[in-house]
C-alpha cells in the first residue's frame, strides 16, 4: 500500500472523509488523494517521494510557484517579530495601497481570511448599502460555502454532483436567484420581475469553478448596464482571477468597472487571506467607519500581509502576464495537435494561465455545457497524466494553473504526458 493510502486512512478516522475541504478528495476520479510533503517551484513531491508537475498551484495560489525564496525570506523575517498581534500594522496599509493601484475600481479595501468570507461580507455590504436583499448569482458560478451562495454552485458541489448543500435554509436560498452565465436575456427577465429587489449580482468575470468557461463579447458590459440602470451593485468575485489574468484583474482584461471585488488566493501568496473592495462610499458603509458589520481575529495576519506584498512586488514586473500568456500558447498549441492526432472529442479552454481540458464535442459556453462533458473520459485522463507525472485538480469542473516557474521542459513533458493520457482515454 502507498504511503498516501496509509495516512488517507488514518485521517479518515480523524476528519470527515479525511479531508479538510470536499474538493482535495479524489472521489469523482475513483482514486484517494495524494498526500503532499514538500513543494517546490512547478513540482510537488508526495509522501511516497514521487516528484509531479503541479497544475493546481493549491487551488491557485502558487503563481510564483511554491515556495519562492522571496516569500520564504519574508515570512522568516517576519516569524521573529510575531505572528499576529490583533492591532493595526503598516503591512496592512501596505498591502491594502498595492490593491487599489493595481485595481482601477478599489478605492478602500478590507482584508478577510478567505475568499468565502470576502463574498459572504461583500453580499452583507450590498444589501446594507442598497437596503434591498435579493441577489443574483450565476449557474456553475462558485463563491466559497457562505449560505447564500452555495446554490447551483460549480466546483466540489458539482463534481459531487449535490444541487447545494443541506443546512441552507430555504427562506435564505429563496433570496438566491440563479441565473446561466453568458445568458443576458435571462437576466434582463429577472431584473424587470424583481426590478427593486436586487441588491446585487455576484459572479466569476471569467469563471473556473465549472472548469474555464469565458464571457461572450458583450456579456459584462450588458452585465455592467442592467445593473446601474436598477441600482443593482456588481461583484466581480476575482478570488481566482484576480492578479491572475492580469495585474488587475479580469475588469483589467475587459476593462469594466464593478462596485465591489472579492479577492482572495494569490494576494495572500500562499498564507489563508481574502480581501473585499470597492468605491469609498460602499466601502465607509463597513464598520467602524459604518453600520455593516464585519471582523476577524487574524484579519490582516502579518505572516499573510507579508506573503501577499511579497508575491504582488514580483508580479508587478514587467513581463509577468505576458510569460505566462506564452507558456499558456505553447501548452495550448500542444494539447490542440495531440486532441487532432488522437481523436478525441475535447475541447480546450484557455484564458493567460488558467485552463480546462473539457471532455465535451463543443465549445463549453454555460454551466449546462460544461454538465454534458464526459466525466467517465476526464477520470481516465486524471489517473494517467498522474501516473505520468502530472498533477491536475481531480475533477473536470476546476480551472487549471500555470506558474511562473513552470518551464519550457515542464510544458514539454505535460504535452507528451497528454498524448499518452489522451490515446488512454481513445482506447
Ligand atoms: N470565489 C471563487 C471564485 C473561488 O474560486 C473560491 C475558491 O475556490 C472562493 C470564492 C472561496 O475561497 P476560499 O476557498 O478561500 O474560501
Amino acid at each position: 500500500m502507498s504511503k498516501s493510502k496509509e495516512l488517507f486512512s488514518e485521517a479518515k478516522k480523524y476528519i470527515p472523509g479525511g479531508v479538510n475541504s470536499p474538493a482535495r478528495a479524489f472521489k469523482a476520479v475513483d482514486n484517494d488523494p495524494l498526500f503532499i510533503e514538500r513543494a517546490k517551484g512547478s513540482f510537488i513531491y508526495d509522501a511516497d517521494g514521487k516528484e509531479y508537475i503541479d497544475y493546481v498551484g493549491s487551488w491557485g495560489p502558487m503563481i510564483l510557484g511554491h515556495n519562492h525564496p522571496a516569500v520564504v525570506e519574508g515570512l522568516q523575517q517576519q516569524l521573529l517579530k510575531g505572528s499576529s498581534f490583533g492591532a493595526p500594522t503598516k503591512l496592512e496599509t501596505t498591502l491594502a495601497e498595492m490593491v487599489v493601484a493595481g485595481v482601477s475600481s478599489v478605492d478602500k479595501v478590507r482584508m478577510v481570511n478567505s475568499g468565502t468570507e470576502a463574498t459572504m461580507s461583500a453580499l452583507r455590504l450590498a444589501r446594507g448599502y442598497t437596503g434591498r436583499t435579493k441577489i443574483i448569482k450565476m449557474e456553475g458560478c462558485y463563491h466559497g460555502h457562505g449560505d447564500s451562495l452555495l446554490v447551483e454552485a460549480g466546483s466540489g458541489i458539482t463534481t459531487l454532483g449535490i444541487a447545494g448543500s443541506a443546512g441552507v435554509p430555504a427562506k435564505l436560498a429563496e433570496e438566491t436567484i440563479v441565473v446561466a452565465y453568458n445568458d443576458i436575456s435571462a437576466l434582463e427577465e429577472v431584473f424587470k420581475e424583481y426590478s427593486q429587489e436586487i441588491a446585487a449580482v455576484i459572479l466569476e468575470p471569467v469563471t473556473g469553478n465549472m472548469g474555464v468557461v469565458t464571457p461572450n463579447a458583450g456579456y459584462l458590459e450588458s452585465l455592467r448596464n442592467l445593473t446601474k440602470e436598477y441600482g443593482a451593485l456588481l461583484i466581480f468575485d476575482e478570488v481566482m482571477t484576480g492578479f491572475r489574468l492580469a495585474y488587475g484583474g479580469a475588469q483589467e482584461l475587459y476593462n469594466i468597472e464593478p462596485d465591489l471585488t472579492t479577492f482572495g488566493k494569490i494576494i495572500g501568496g500562499g498564507l489563508p487571506v481574502g480581501a473585499y473592495g470597492g468605491k469609498e462610499k460602499i466601502m465607509d458603509y463597513i464598520a467602524p467607519e459604518g453600520p455593516v458589520y464585519q471582523a476577524g481575529t487574524l484579519s490582516g495576519n502579518p505572516l499573510a500581509m507579508v506573503a501577499g506584498i511579497n508575491t504582488l512586488k514580483l508580479l508587478k514586473e514587467e513581463d509577468t502576464y505576458d510569460n505566462l500568456e506564452e507558456k499558456g500558447q505553447l501548452l495550448e498549441d500542444g494539447i490542440l495537435k495531440n486532441i487532432k492526432k488522437v481523436d478525441v472529442h475535447a475541447v480546450f479552454s484557455r484564458l493567460g494561465s488558467m485552463f480546462t481540458l473539457f471532455f465535451n464535442s463543443s465549445e463549453v459556453t454555460d454551466y449546462q455545457s460544461a454538465k454534458s462533458s464526459n466525466t467517465k473520459a476526464f477520470s481516465i485522463y486524471f489517473n494517467k497524466m498522474l501516473e505520468e507525472g502530472i498533477y491536475l485538480p481531480p475533477s473536470q469542473f476546476e480551472a487549471n494553473f500555470i506558474s511562473l516557474s513552470h518551464g519550457k521542459d515542464e510544458i514539454q513533458t505535460t504535452i507528451e504526458a497528454n498524448y499518452k493520457a489522451l490515446l488512454e482515454v481513445k482506447k
